[in-house]
């Protein structure tokens, strides 16, 4: 169903807006420069919304002066503390991320919806399959997609019980089933923006896996407003992932495509090396191109006569080709070089 549509610092989230990427720091956010930086390069890569951990007072001053600087919507991640959340929503936090069932009472509930309703901040109820609520867990004697729903939406009912309704949802588990499960039936009875994405879902390898099945089942079923990728990695790899699901969906059509065949008995060249650098000097560039690395000069051309672009392997010299039509023959060590000046001219 068409959810609704919230304003993240002026990135909006829902109702049928583009899906977004979102990261979030590993540096402390007490540390200041280190986490601007960061911020700064997972924006180049293609995020658009970051959190920040605010554990304490120090973080929530530091969440200030990043917010000045950054450019991109920041969303403060609080753990309990409501007072931390109330001071992150005066700091300039464009989001806050804490669930209204554990911070310990109605008045504090009332308070924190009461801050963000002035300052139109919405509130994201992060659901983790990992720390459901006990009652919850002893109702349905396991981590199960009902009871992560059933958790959300007492969450839900605290803040529309003090008129709150600026909401948008997480339900992440570790299992990708019980994840694509639970945004299933979230997205069957309620309306809100739902953020997607499997939780620890592993190193880049396995992460990758286990996110594109997770975060792209769900796209593919028309499930899902924004997406993170979680990585034991660098925060920036968490974006390029994303990035690639979002294509390999087919929601997104921005920045290049690349297309590589599996190489065969033909294959003329060394294409893994060469289908590794392109991508690589890819990541550089912005255009909505579709851009081909195939291993043989007899068949590559016209297997990828759909992509913008190309080259194609041969001995000792191969192929740059456009739209399926051959350019002009290239040393093989100039290929990826000769490739690169042509995309340049798209
Ligand atoms: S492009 Fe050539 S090398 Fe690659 S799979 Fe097709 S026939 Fe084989």
């Amino acid at each position: 169903m068409m959810t609704k549509q919230i304003n993240v610092g002026g990135v909006l989230i829902g109702g049928g807006a583009p899906i977004t990427i979102q990261s979030m720091t590993n540096t402390p956010t007490q540390n200041r420069a280190a986490t601007l930086d960061q911020i700064k390069k997972l924006a180049a890569a293609g995020c658009e919304i970051v959190r920040v951990t605010v554990p304490d007072m120090e973080a929530v001053r530091a969440l200030g002066k990043i917010k000045e600087s950054s450019p991109i919507p920041v969303v403060a991640d609080i753990h309990f503390d409501y007072k931390l959340a109330l001071e992150a929503v005066a700091a300039g936090a464009d989001k806050v991320r804490i669930n209204p069932g554990n911070i310990g009472g109605e008045d504090r509930v009332k308070a924190v919806a009461g801050a963000c309703r002035l300052h139109n901040v919405p509130i994201r109820i992060g659901v983790n399959g990992g720390s459901l609520e006990k009652p919850i867990l002893e109702k349905y004697g396991k981590i199960c997609p009902e009871g992560m729903v059933e958790s959300a939406f007492g969450h839900i009912r605290l803040l529309n019980k003090f008129d709150f309704d600026n909401i948008c949802v997480s339900l992440k588990s570790s299992s990708v089933p019980v994840t694509m499960r639970a945004c299933q039936l979230m997205s069957q009875t309620s309306d809100y923006p739902l953020h997607i994405g499997v939780t620890e879902a592993g190193t880049v390898r396995m992460g990758t896996l286990k996110s594109a099945v997770g975060i792209g089942g769900l796209l593919a079923l028309g499930i899902g407003d924004t997406i993170r990728v979680s990585l034991s990695a660098d925060p920036v790899e968490e974006v390029y992932a994303a990035r690639e699901i979002l294509k390999a969906a087919g929601v997104r059509r921005e920045g290049p495509e690349l297309v590589s065949c599996p190489t065969c008995g033909r294959t003329k060249i060394d294409l893994i090396a060469l289908a590794n650098e392109v991508e690589e000097r890819l990541k550089a560039v912005d255009k909505p191109i579709t851009v081909a690395v195939m291993g043989c000069a007899v068949n590559g051309p016209g297997e990828a006569a759909a992509a913008d672009c190309g080259i194609a392997g041969g001995t000792g010299e191969g192929l740059l080709f456009q739209k399926g039509k051959i350019i002009k023959k290239v040393p093989q060590d100039l290929l990826v070089d000769e490739l690169f000046k042509l995309i340049e001219t798209l």
